[in-house]
């Protein structure tokens, strides 16, 4: 994909998760993006590179998901995490784009960052599968 074509795939996300606001942060603070689904914002890259893009439609998808309304901010983080996940690789790929195995290699390292227990491993039944590398999401 060349960066016009990410450009156009980030703003058609936004649009999907109905996202207003969109602090765009440079890319070497990605881990530091974020979402508020309540204000419809995220804070993230522009969408400039595949692993802007990646972040940006994650973020996007915790405002699609709306997080952080009570009844999904019961479920185990690493769920969430996992929905928001395949939310941005759906829509990514939705609208044209590539979902490279470098992205899925990003988030599959970000989704371990989230798993501390057997217990996380069985939120979703797409994880295990997903960070062994048997499944795409
Ligand atoms: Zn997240």
């Amino acid at each position: 994909m060349d960066t016009e074509t990410r450009l156009r795939i980030a703003d058609a996300i936004k649009e999907d998760a109905r996202v207003i606001h969109h602090l765009v942060i440079p890319e070497r603070f990605y881990q530091h993006s974020m979402s508020r689904p309540a204000d419809r914002a995220v804070a993230a890259p522009a969408g400039e590179t595949d692993l802007g893009l990646l972040v940006l439609a994650h973020e996007c998808g915790h405002v699609a998901n709306d997080d952080d309304l009570p009844h999904r901010e019961r479920l185990p983080l690493v769920k969430q995490e996992i929905e928001a996940t395949a939310w941005a690789f759906d829509r990514i790929r939705h609208h044209g784009g590539i979902v490279t195995a470098e992205m899925e290699k990003n988030a599959r390292h970000a989704l371990y960052s989230y798993t501390h227990s057997p217990s996380d491993l069985r939120a979703d039944p797409r994880l295990y599968p997903f960070l062994c590398g048997g499944i795409t999401l």
